[in-house]
């Protein structure tokens, strides 16, 4: 992040952004909206999240939509930070619906090149062809991931019930992980095994990484958070309709612990 003046950055709003009016919902009453404003069709709520100044907004689903708010929310309402905080789908054998995942490292899995077939991601903006091998996704700062580290000491997510959870109520687990992004649902479960074993996945979604590269032009902060929806196999579709209000509420919640440390 660029040096500025301190009482400035303070002062700057935080962009959150959502997909899908789900997500947003999760925030509720925690988000006293005090005014909005439209551009380009999108609708920018103004207000306080946990006493910080936030300006809310849903993209609708894609790295376009997410691109467009991105930067929308940096030019036009100088934010400081931008975050996403909403559903996904699970590539990580280890991990269940109503897991979260915080991304330390985010790749947009659908940029790239297709040879014989066969998929291989580069980073976005690199020249297809030529293997670019010195950079590869976004990492997430790393002063920002240890105030996370620091501000999620003691924290447990509520229990998920029994049915979403897939046999015994159980508190959902929480990690920093990989999160790969690219305009498809996976509802594929040999897709959801070639993005974890091939980029290491361990979670797959729509807009994040492009999120993080808006906020990378910008030199602001950024952080996406993921609460599993689904598994993105074969059932996810089934999955998110069942489980979208009951998972969504994971990322909300974990976001509005970390927007102290933003
Ligand atoms: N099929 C759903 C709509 C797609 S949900 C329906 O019937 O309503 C896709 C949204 O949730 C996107 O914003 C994406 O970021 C996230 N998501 C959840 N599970 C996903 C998965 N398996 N693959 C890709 N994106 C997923």
């Amino acid at each position: 992040m660029p040096e500025h003046d301190l009482s400035a950055q303070e002062s700057a709003a935080i962009g959150i952004i959502c997909a899908i009016p789900d997500e947003i919902a999760q925030f509720g009453d925690a988000f006293q909206k005090e005014k909005s404003t439209s551009f380009g069709g999108f609708d920018f709520a103004e207000g306080l999240l946990e006493g910080k100044r936030c300006i809310l907004v849903e993209a609708g689903m894609g790295k376009v939509n997410a691109a467009v708010v991105a930067t929308i929310l940096a030019q036009n309402f100088n934010c400081r930070s931008l975050l996403f905080s909403g559903v996904a789908g699970g590539l990580d054998p280890a991990l269940g619906v109503g897991d979260v995942v915080i991304g330390k490292h985010l790749i947009q899995h659908d940029y790239g090149i297709i040879n014989n077939e066969v998929t291989e991601s580069y980073h976005p903006g690199h020249l297809p062809i030529f293997m670019p091998s010195e950079r590869f996704g976004y990492h997430l700062d790393g002063a920002l991931h240890t105030r996370i580290e620091q501000a999620l000491k003691g924290f447990v997510l509520p229990e998920l019930s029994a049915e979403a959870s897939g046999g015994t109520a159980r508190t959902p687990t929480l990690q920093f992980g990989t999160i790969l992004t690219g305009d498809q649902f996976v509802n594929c479960t040999a897709t959801r095994n070639r993005l974890h074993n091939e980029l290491g996945g361990q979670a797959v979604e729509m807009e994040g990484a492009a999120v993080a590269q808006v906020a990378e032009r910008f030199g602001v902060d950024w952080l996406v958070v993921r609460s599993l929806s689904d598994l993105a196999g074969e059932e996810s579709g089934i999955d998110f309709i069942k489980f979208l209000h009951e998972t969504a509420a994971g990322a909300a919640i974990v976001l509005r612990r970390l927007i102290t440390v933003l």
